[in-house]
């Protein structure tokens, strides 16, 4: 490091103002760097040769102890609210981007490496990963794009043959981790915080979130770009407002409709292009519970919880939407109609969503609410009761009451009479609905199968690969990636995959985690 402050090969973590990034190579410690996992999915994604995985210097690449020939390496300078509250700059503290790859469809993928180092933007922290959350990471990218739900992808799961010093927070005492290198890939890694970051910072200021914002536009959204007086606003910043706005609220019914819970949903957590990013404490539902917060530093205060996702994203929307305002991008009806835009585009996306898990005809507000609350009540589990529920036959209208509940009996375990009742009530009013769409059985039931998962990463799965994959067996985890990548389909032979949750996978650290996993 010859000059000390540089920024461009200083990672001494500091406040780096009037900047969008800092050039920043990675620099962990990496003994024996060694590829444990790939998805071949990303791979042809940037049509890479599966040869390339064979490379004996792939692992030594995407550890970041080699460069990527062509490759220039940044960490980006973003800021956020941190559960409500502005937090200042965050910023890339452990994430280094290696370079773009451009495929010869024209599409321009980044490549970032997760747990590669310091940089500007570690503050107190090591810019290391764990093989723990490394491997959460991995998995879930590719669990969440198998069930069609936009999110950055992974490409490569790399041990650095190092350990990392970590707090559990369920005993207190510091422990050694392996460490492990994700290489991440996006199209941005763009957030609304690396914008409101600039703006925050005054008026001197919002001259970089008009470049940042002509850099997106350009880039991500070029089809604005000649927005004309003609078009509703005029004004491209506010479509492009809109738009952000409306690609957020498709992401977030997206999530409700398969039961995923970011669980860390702070605006530096939020992707510009409308993607699942920064996978932490996330998880999905097995009991369906609209409270469900699998995030322990958001406890009591259930900010993230499941139920309120949708409401906190319409929150970062708005801050998001000030941003612009505040640095007259936009003016503030403009942003208002961008936060009215997304309730629309929710509630659009969350009712055909809704509508299709079901199977029925039209959208039915009392129906859907029912089965909501009953699913809470008895707490049956989200993805295998509709995964069930395309069994029922609209002949069953005509069925003794005793016998309606037969095929979901495998997922209403431990129902009571009195809540028999209340099943068999909203079993009736469904088969009525399906009688009146007339769709026949198998149909209704390919259609509703082609949407309601089979298999989700469920946290116990999840801890499961990772128990393996810490003793040095890496074989559970690529198992369970090639399950979850097909998530809609049967996977004869992988049944156990799509069981309910065994007991110790309610103990603390699979149950729930914390922030700084
Ligand atoms: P997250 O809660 O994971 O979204 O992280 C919030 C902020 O903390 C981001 O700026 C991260 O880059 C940073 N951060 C999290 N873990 C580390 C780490 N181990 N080293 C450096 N920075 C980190
Ligand atoms: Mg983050
Ligand atoms: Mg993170």
């Amino acid at each position: 490091r010859e000059l000390p402050g540089d920024p461009r090969t200083d990672s001494t973590p500091r406040e780096v103002v009037g900047a969008c990034y800092s050039k920043i190579s990675p620099s962990a410690k990496v003994g024996k760097p060694e590829l444990v996992a790939w998805s071949e999915s990303v791979a042809e994604l940037l049509e890479l040769d599966p040869a390339e995985f064979q490379r004996p210097d792939f692992p030594a690449i995407f550890s970041g102890a080699s460069p990527l020939a062509g490759g220039l390496p940044y960490a980006q300078c973003y800021g956020g609210h941190q559960f409500g509250v502005w937090a200042g700059q965050l910023g890339d503290g452990r994430a280094i981007t290696i370079g773009e790859l451009v495929n010869s469809r024209g599409g321009r993928w980044e490549l970032q490496l997760k747990g590669a180092g310091k940089t500007p933007y570690s503050r107190f922290a090591d810019g290391l990963a764990v093989l723990r959350s490394s491997v959460r990471e991995f998995l879930a990218s590719e669990a969440m794009h198998g069930l069609g739900i936009p999110t950055t992808r992974a490409l490569s799961l790399v041990t650095t043959g190092e350990l990392v010093y970590r707090d559990m927070f369920y005993d207190g005492n510091p422990k050694q981790e392996p460490g492990a290198i994700v290489c991440r890939v996006s199209p941005s890694f763009l957030r609304f915080g690396s914008f409101q970051i600039h703006a925050s910072r005054g008026g001197e200021h919002h001259g970089i979130v008009r470049l940042l914002a002509d850099y997106a536009i350009r880039h991500h959204f070029p089809h604005l770009e000649n927005t004309h007086e003609s078009e509703a606003s005029g004004n491209k910043y506010a479509e492009w407002a809109m738009e952000v706005a409306e690609r957020t609220a498709s992401l977030v019914a997206g999530w409700q409709g398969v039961g995923f819970t970011h669980g860390v949903l702070n605006t530096d957590n939020m992707s510009l292009l409308g993607l699942t990013i920064d996978y932490g404490p996330f998880g999905f539902l097995d009991a369906f519970d609209p409270s469900y917060t699998p995030n322990t530093t958001d406890l009591p205060g259930r900010r993230y919880c499941f139920a309120n996702q949708p409401d906190v994203c319409l929150w970062n929307v708005a801050q998001f939407a000030s941003t612009l305002s505040a640095a007259k991008l936009i003016t503030e009806e403009e942003a208002n109609q961008a936060m009215e835009r997304y309730g629309d585009k929710f509630m659009e996306d969350y009712k055909s969503i809704m509508t299709r898990k079901l199977g029925l005809p039209q959208y039915n507000k009392e129906l859907v609410s029912k089965l909501l609350t009953n699913l809470s009540v008895d707490k049956v589990d989200y993805t295998n009761f509709f995964r069930r529920l395309s069994n029922l036959k609209a002949a069953s209208a005509d069925m003794d009451e005793k016998d309606l509940l037969a095929p979901l009996k495998a997922v209403l375990l431990d129902i009571g009479p009195e809540r028999k009742v209340a099943w068999i009530s909203w079993v009736k009013s469904y088969v009525q609905e399906l009688v009146s769409g007339s769709v026949p059985d198998e149909q209704r039931k390919a259609a509703m199968d082609a949407v309601n998962p089979k298999y989700v990463l469920r946290n116990y799965l999840c801890q499961s690969a990772i128990d393996a994959a810490e003793q040095g067996d890496y074989d559970e985890l690529r198992r369970l990636l090639k399950v979850v990548q097909r998530p809609y389909d049967e996977q004869p032979g992988m049944e156990k995959y799509a069981r309910l949750p065994p007991a110790w996978a309610y103990r603390p650290g699979v149950a729930m985690l914390s922030c700084s996993s």
